[in-house]
């Protein structure tokens, strides 16, 4: 296990090797207590091409191995995330200021998700038919080449890994570009698929900002780009890999809309709302950002500001990421107040004893909310979440079916029949009945609907095979005995 504290430069990862660039580069800060922790350097297209390069030269030999031989590398992989889970979670906790529970939590996750990349052998296999007598069609899916994944700051362990494993083991090499705000769980992540014996070239990564998003969607050798972070940055992706005749799955932003209706049981709506908006600080894409309270729920709402009183930041609510979110944050709350919402209780200004430098917001509850408010329509990324009072279920509804996003729903009831009609008429990709951060598990598949995700298909589960393969379409005939037909 490497000691946490001394964190090395951030390097790019290319054939199996870390170097550093001559470049720019800036501070990686930890949003713990605000101190320098690495710095990363800012790559430029050059630094593109140099791992794209490597992950063509590895293509062919890693493609010509069969499933069952890639996924060995994942078994020793997946083992290595086990034995390092503690030294993995606090650098997680490190870089992005998760608590520790919550931290575990994203690495346990990796875990499964490489649990799903091994059994792909199980699940990828190929189609054949006798279409005619003598006559054979065989559908097989093939790797695409080099494809690129883009990941956010919020899971700097488990976003890559909705992505890496799965693109590896059917058969693709990557280049890797992780957030330049959490660039070291990426990192480590390379350091381990090496120890694991990932041959050179197959993972690549390529830190920096924008120019290297740019450079990925542009260049004429990658074939696929996966792109996860806020909708404006996704349209941006989605457009230009387009633009370059490249297959994207790109998920954005959210603003998810829990319903709660009279009938629901108290005590679990009123932890499960509070946990869905204060858990990870608020920055989950499947975090509750809307509580539309329908007729009377005032009693739960009651619970929930006793519950949100007793969360400590700084024990069980982490940091936001940085200054500047600390601030929109509480930019958000001041609106809200200022145009007649009512602070029920209030996260600005929260400071952690210990650690003054950190970007901390307390869990907040704005009541009385009304749908032309920004808190109603725009994502917040905090822990704060918005009431919004609706006389009955199908205002609820409208009220949902308003957003422009479309990630997450919920609902929370004790009536089976209402519980059904959220699940048909929520327009979001992924549906709570009582949970309040509803994450399909494995393998089920991740992803939104409206301008939370642009692209066919999800990132996850068995959708993502589609997404980082191709059909091979073989039809054959060996008998010349065969019958003729219109085929022959
Ligand atoms: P972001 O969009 O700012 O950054 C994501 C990636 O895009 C980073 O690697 C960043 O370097 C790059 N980038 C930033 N600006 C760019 C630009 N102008 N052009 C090209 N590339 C650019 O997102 P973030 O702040 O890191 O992450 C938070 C956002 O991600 C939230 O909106 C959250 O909802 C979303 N998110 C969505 C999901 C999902 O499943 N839908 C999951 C996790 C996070």
């Amino acid at each position: 296990m490497k000691d946490i504290k001394e964190q090395p430069q951030v390097q790019n990862f290319i054939d199996g090797s870390f170097e550093r660039n001559g470049h720019a580069a800036m501070d990686v800060i930890s949003p713990v207590d605000g101190s320098v922790i690495s710095s990363l350097p800012l790559s430029t297209n050059l630094d593109v091409d140099k791992a794209v390069q490597s992950a063509l030269k590895a293509f062919p030999e890693w493609s010509a191995l069969t499933l069952k031989e890639r996924v060995q590398i994942f078994f020793k992989y997946r083992t290595l995330l086990e034995k390092y889970c503690d030294e993995l979670t606090q650098l997680v906790q490190l870089e992005n200021g998760k608590t520790y529970g919550e931290a575990k939590a994203e690495v346990e996750k990796s875990i499964e998700l490489c649990e799903f990349a091994v059994s792909m052998p199980q699940i990828v296999v190929n189609e054949i038919q006798e279409v005619s007598k003598g006559v054979e069609c065989r559908i097989e899916r093939k790797p695409l080449g080099v494809v690129a994944s883009i990941t956010p700051f919020n899971f700097p362990n488990m976003v890559p890994h909705w992505t890496m494993p799965n693109a590896l083991v059917l058969g693709n090499t990557m280049v890797m570009k992780p957030s330049e705000l959490v660039p070291l769980s990426t990192m480590r992540m390379a350091e381990l698929l090496k120890e694991a014996g990932l041959p050179d070239g197959v993972f690549n990564i390529v830190n920096g900002g924008k120019e290297v998003v740019e450079s990925l969607c542009d260049h004429p050798k990658i074939e696929a780009i996966s792109f996860v972070g806020s909708t404006k940055v996704a349209k941006i992706v989605y457009q230009r890999a387009a633009g370059s005749l490249k297959r994207c799955v790109a998920l954005g932003g959210a603003k998810n809309h829990l319903l709660v209706l009279p009938d629901a049981n108290p005590e679990m709506t009123a932890s499960n709302v509070v946990a869905s908006m204060s858990g990870c600080a608020g920055q989950r894409c499947m975090a509750a950002s809307v509580m539309v309270g329908v007729d009377q729920v005032q009693g739960i709402i009651d619970r929930m500001v006793e519950e949100t009183k007793a969360i400590v930041p700084g024990e069980n609510l982490g940091s936001v990421i940085s200054a500047e979110a600390k601030k929109r944050i509480e930019d958000y709350i001041t609106e809200a107040e200022n145009n007649g919402a009512k602070v029920l209780v209030d996260g600005r200004n929260t400071t952690v004893s210990g650690k003054e430098g950190g970007f901390y917001v307390g869990p907040t509850i704005i009541d009385y909310v009304t749908t032309d408010m920004s808190v109603a329509r725009e994502e917040i990324f905090g822990p704060v979440i918005s009431i919004i009072r609706a006389k009955n279920l199908d205002e609820a509804l409208a009220i949902e079916n308003g957003s422009n996003y479309g990630n997450a729903a919920a609902v929370f009831t004790q009536s089976g029949g209402l519980a059904k009609q959220v699940m048909e008429k929520a327009s979001a990709g992924m549906i709570g009945v009582n949970i309040g951060v509803p994450v399909p598990r494995e393998p089920f598949s991740f992803g939104g609907w409206n301008e939370s995700k642009f692209g066919v298909g999800d990132i996850t589960g068995r959708s993502s095979i589609e997404f980082w393969t191709q059909n091979k379409k073989t039809t054959t005939k060996w008998n010349p005995e065969a019958q003729v037909n219109w085929m022959s």
